[in-house]
């Protein structure tokens, strides 16, 4: 390891240490004329990167593919996954790992260049990428960083010069993704159903060094194969109660797109939900409505049992015992799923304690909130700061009532009013990237190279649970449309 002094960049490249099969060298491909359109210079700077010459020149080199840093050793992942419950090889088709920054605290995070050039997976497609869909990445995690919610952050973002051919040409970007790894269930999947004659040997040397990077205080437990399947239950179920909080709907939670760590990843159909409807869904492509917002849970769990299943072969040597452990395990994830989200509405809800009569007092709001299209971030908010507008909600019989029996549960707690406040202040987002403000910001950079709009939403989208009139504008809610807003993969 050398830490290059100028620039910060200081690379291990542990992933190279593991069996052949995970992964192939590959540099990325070069671009014609990159441009740093944008750049997070706080992140840089807690990575222990010099921000000053990571936006010279030559350190645009870099986030561009053009030039690799000293100490990197750039790899392309292999990795399989269910899309939409089908299994395919797939493996970063337009993506390249530069290798694990050791930051200052000695933090260990991959840097990855997303739209780098094709690499050996990149099967029929280009490996680039476009510049509005890396810069909708970049503020969607930077916003979901903001809320509180574990994240793949976005260090960078350059315009390459180069035009990529989607439906109609369109200007080529790379971003530069930070995440705590790019470990998946996929890559699990992937390294049980590779074949070989390695005895699981692969598969044992993935789990350990997953285990070893990110559940480090379990491997010295005796069965810690299945100590490691129950810890990512539990982040999952946390991390998917957290969406389900701020009515985040991911898009694509196929199981190449589920980090092991517990981080959110893979920003490209996803969008926030408006008006509270669990059959929410904004991906063109996802016509059954398989990963919409009331799914997410139910789908977080069918993942969670490909991941289980990917480690029979560690959890005992008897297959049926193995298969045993795996579905006793994997069967709780659904309990835990709701304490969490039971939780995060009590937060919500200003409540510290459970009661017996929490769960119906919560179905009951989200039931009315349904029937009324009440709007999932703005009722929340306005119940938080008691600002309840004129809306239909807010104006009926029954909320009427509902807040009643709110009022009541509320003065019945020890805690303070005030303390009672401040649990639904710090819970409840004032602003979320609402989704026509964030194509207003991507537009006024992409049609007119004008980035004051998106500089403006990212300052706004960096404190949410801070209430402040320069929010005002952020919170308004779209003019109706004909056309429901869609989102799309791969581009
Ligand atoms: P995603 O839907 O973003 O999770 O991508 C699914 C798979 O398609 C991954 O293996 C990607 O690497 C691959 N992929 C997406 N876009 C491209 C592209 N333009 N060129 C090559 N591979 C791609
Ligand atoms: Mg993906
Ligand atoms: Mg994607």
């Amino acid at each position: 390891m050398t830490i290059n002094q100028e620039t910060g960049w200081n690379f291990d490249n542990s992933y190279t240490r593991l069996p052949k099969p995970f992964y192939t060298s590959q540099n990325p491909a070069p671009v014609r004329s990159p441009e740093l359109v944008i750049f997070n210079e706080a992140l840089a700077q807690s990575l222990g990167l010099n921000p000053v010459a990571l936006q010279s020149e030559a350190g645009v080199q870099v986030f561009a593919g053009n030039q690799v840093p000293k100490g990197s050793s750039p790899l392309a992942q292999a990795y399989a996954g269910h899309q939409f419950g089908h299994i395919n090889m797939l493996g970063d088709g337009r993506a390249i790992l530069l290798g694990e920054q050791i930051t200052p605290k000695g933090e260990r995070v991959d840097i990855q260049l997303k739209g780098s050039g094709r690499t050996p997976f990149s099967r029929g497609g280009d490996g680039r990428a476009t510049l509005g869909p890396m810069l909708r990445e970049y503020i969607i995690s930077e916003a979901m960083h903001a809320l509180g919610i574990p994240t793949t952050r976005s260090l960078a973002v350059v315009s390459t010069g180069e035009t990529v051919v989607r439906e109609t040409g369109l200007p080529g970007a790379i971003l530069t993704r930070v995440a705590a790894s790019h470990i998946r269930v996929g890559t699990f999947q992937y390294a049980a159903g590779k074949g070989g004659d390695d005895n699981g040997d692969d598969l044992r040397a993935l789990a350990d060094y997953t285990i070893e990077r990110h559940y480090p205080e379990i491997k010295k437990d005796e069965h810690r194969y299945l100590s490691f399947l129950k810890e990512v239950i539990k982040r999952q179920a946390k991390l998917i109660s957290k969406w389900q909080l701020v009515g985040f709907i991911h898009g694509v939670m196929n199981t190449d797109n589920m980090t092991i760590s517990g981080e959110s990843i893979d920003y490209g159909p996803c969008a926030f939900m408006n008006e509270y409807d669990p059959t929410t869904v904004f991906s063109s492509i996802d016509t059954q409505g398989r990963y919409a917002y009331g799914n997410q849970p139910a789908i977080g769990g069918w993942n969670l049992a490909r991941f289980a299943e990917s480690l029979i072969p560690l959890l005992h040597e008897n297959e049926e015992e193995a298969v045993k452990l795996a579905q006793d395990t994997i069967s709780d994830y659904p309990e835990q799923y709701r304490r969490n989200w039971l939780m995060g509405m009590r937060a919500k809800l200003g409540l510290f304690h459970e009661a017996r009569e929490d769960e119906a007092l919560i179905e009951n709001l989200l039931n009315m909130m349904k029937k009324y299209r009440a709007d999932f971030t703005n009722t929340f908010r306005d119940l938080t700061y008691d600002s309840k507008e004129q809306s239909t909600l807010f104006q009926s019989e029954e909320f009427i009532q509902w807040n009643h029996e709110w009022q009541e549960r509320l003065s019945n707690q020890e805690e303070s009013e005030e303390a009672s406040r401040q649990l639904m202040r710090s819970n409840n987002p004032v602003v979320i990237p609402r989704n026509h403000k964030v194509e207003e910001a991507l537009e006024a950079a992409v049609n007119d190279g004008d980035y004051h709009v998106m500089e403006k939403l990212l300052n706004v989208l960096a404190s949410p649970y801070e209430l402040s009139p320069d929010k005002d504008e952020y919170c308004t809610l779209p003019a109706p449309s004909a056309k429901p807003y869609r989102t799309f993969c791969g581009t």
